[in-house]
């Protein structure tokens, strides 16, 4: 990238990446007949921006966006998005009200909620239900009961059920045996919905990975969070249907020396140089969403060479190895990208940290700039 960046990382955003990205798992998913896509933004998009990445989201043809919290929500509609918009995590007490006056679809867990939704009056509610993640969403003892008064409300007017929905726990392990006994028991939440008389618009059960690899699960609408930013929902996946990393971290190296043969960089001293070399100083850190658990483990692309942080990762500041060379200061590094560049992507810093994707990009930022280009 030839663009100035600042004094400090930046946080650089292809929005044009995520509409690519939007419009081929909307074609993937409606090979068979229309399915709907509803992009999560949740997290401020993933930590790619929640406003913008909502845009390039409804512009690549998502029909709905997701987001987990009514605040978000609204934000999403200060923002001027008029679209079907779903959020799913509240509770009794929350402002379900400003939600369902913005035209926001609302979540119930519970009969409370949906009694406390319901003295609204107008909302569209989606119903969730617990099929095996043990999270969200009502247990399978209280299906009936939520589906009853749920019926009951509708009946009298108070709401429309919009859509009934459960959320996978192991989709990114397409062989594991929950998968299928998650799909069987929302098939069977469906059919006492329907035994109890609710007519929902939408169903829907699947994440990234469940849309890209399991199209039994792809009901009326599939929820894509991950795979919309081009990061891998399962091993492999990504890449081979063409979806394109959006972000990329960069910085540029604040100095460059020689340490000798015995010196230890960072504190505590956790590595030490083990003959003369010479080492750069990166300008970001924990502060900044950058793993502490990336000293001595990952490795950023300063200049057009690999290079191993060494120490720990400081709270503003990194070290890294430069093995001999003295790059100037203003060289360009690159912490993460999509790997076109030689850089390391955000599966290679969960990997080297021992967490997912999501965790890597939803984190960083602190007090990086972000840019959308
Ligand atoms: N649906 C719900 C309820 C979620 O909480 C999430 C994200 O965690 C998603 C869909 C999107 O999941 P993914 O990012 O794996 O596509």
């Amino acid at each position: 990238m030839t663009d100035p960046v600042p004094h400090r990382a930046e946080i650089v955003v292809d929005v044009a990446a995520i509409r690519h990205n939007v419009r081929i798992l909307k074609d993937l998913v409606s090979v068979d007949g229309p399915v709907q896509v509803m992009t999560v933004v949740k997290a401020d998009g993933y930590g790619h921006g929640m406003v913008e990445s909502a845009a390039a989201a409804r512009e690549g043809g998502a029909d709905w966006l997701g987001v987990a919290t009514i605040d978000e929500a609204l934000a999403l509609r200060a923002a001027g998005d008029r679209g079907p918009l779903l959020c799913w995590l509240s509770a009794p007490g929350d402002d379900f009200a400003a939600a369902v006056t913005a035209g926001v679809e609302v979540t119930a867990y519970t009969v409370a909620e949906l009694d406390e939704v319901a003295a609204i009056g107008g909302a569209r509610v989606q119903l969730k239900v617990d099929t095996g993640l043990s999270r969200g969403g009502a247990g399978r003892a209280d299906w009936r009961a939520l589906f009853a008064a749920a019926a009951a409300h509708e009946a009298a007017g108070r709401l429309r059920v919009t859509g009934i929905w459960s959320h996978f726990a192991a989709s990114d392990e397409p062989a594991h045996p929950a998968n299928d006994a998650q799909e069987t028991a929302f098939r069977e939440a469906l059919r006492l919905a329907d035994d109890a008389g609710l007519d929902p618009e939408v169903t829907h059960l699947a994440n990234s990975a469940a849309a890209i690899l399991r199209p039994s699960s792809h009901f009326d609408l599939v929820r894509c969070g991950i795979a919309s930013y081009g990061l891998d929902p399962a091993p492999g996946v990504s890449p081979r249907l063409g979806l394109r990393p959006a972000m990329t971290v960069r910085a540029r190296l604040v100095m460059s020396k020689a340490i000798a043969a015995g010196d230890g960089v960072s504190y505590g001293h956790t590595w030490r140089a083990g003959h003369d070399t010479t080492v750069g100083l990166v300008p970001a850190g924990y502060g900044d969403g950058i793993p502490r658990a990336a000293g001595n483990a990952a490795s950023v692309l300063v200049g057009d060479s690999l290079r191993p942080i060494r120490g720990r990762v400081c709270m503003d500041q990194f070290v890294v190895d430069l093995q001999g060379e003295l790059p100037p200061t203003g060289t360009e590094v690159i912490l993460l990208g999509a790997g076109d560049q030689g850089e390391p992507t955000a599966q290679d810093w969960a990997d080297a940290v021992d967490t997912i994707s999501y965790e890597i990009v939803t984190r960083v930022g602190g007090r990086l700039v972000r840019r959308h280009v």
